[in-house]
């Protein structure tokens, strides 16, 4: 068997294990996990927030008005959603949508911390607070937003969440902006990849 196929086969065991996944107060009420999807080597990782009502019941991540959004955004740079990874920070839906408190994204985080040691992106965007929160904790996104940074292995792109830029026009016009940097920055991701390892949240002075 080859690397590829037995990658595949990790992350496919991953989606199984969380299928199963009781740790947290979230499993009681949902109707299907929803670990993620996209190619298991995508160069680039979106990691949102929560599953939502459509994503409950669909067991896919980004499936309503926000994946809607995003569709439109990597549109906007020449990208469909087949090429990239896309999960969420807490796997299944919390009640009426309210924010993941911070035992659930605690217990659920190894998921996430496996899916990105398997698909090895070249850049993670991180879509709202919770899933910046998880590699620059004390960043404001207000302030971090569009700003490439390395942190450990990763570089990382904060940007505002689609669901809350869909409606605001201010942060709207901050989530387009943002994305249009991303073939830029993934082309130079690829030439600083091996240089810096290991480092912590360092502001990357050649972007
Ligand atoms: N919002 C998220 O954060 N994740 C989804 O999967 C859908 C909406
Ligand atoms: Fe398990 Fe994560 Fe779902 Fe909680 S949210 S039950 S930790 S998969």
């Amino acid at each position: 068997m080859g690397h590829q196929e037995a990658t595949l086969s990790e992350l496919t065991d991953l989606y199984a294990t969380i299928a199963a996944c009781k740790k947290c107060a979230l499993a009681q009420g949902r109707t299907n996990t929803v670990p993620g999807e996209g190619p298991e080597h995508a160069e680039i990782m979106f990691i949102g927030e929560a599953p939502g009502f459509h994503e409950n019941r669909l067991g896919r991540p980004f499936v309503g008005a926000a994946g809607k959004f995003l569709e439109e955004l990597l549109a906007s740079i020449g990208m469909q959603r087949t090429q990239v990874y896309i999960c969420n920070v807490v796997k299944c839906r919390p009640p009426e949508n309210r924010e993941p408190l911070p035992n659930e994204i605690e217990l659920c985080r190894p998921y996430l911390d496996m899916q990105i040691a398997l698909v090895k992106p070249r850049m993670i965007v991180t879509l709202g607070r919770y899933s910046m929160a998880r590699f620059l904790p004390k960043a404001s996104i207000s302030r971090a937003h569009g700003t490439p940074t390395r942190v450990g292995d990763w570089i990382v792109l904060p940007m505002f969440h689609p669901a809350a830029a869909l409606h605001q026009p201010r942060y709207r016009e901050d989530i387009e902006r943002d994305f249009l940097q991303i073939p830029r920055i993934l082309a130079e991701a690829g030439q600083v990849a091996e240089t810096q390892p290991g480092e912590q949240a360092q502001q990357l002075s050649l972007f």
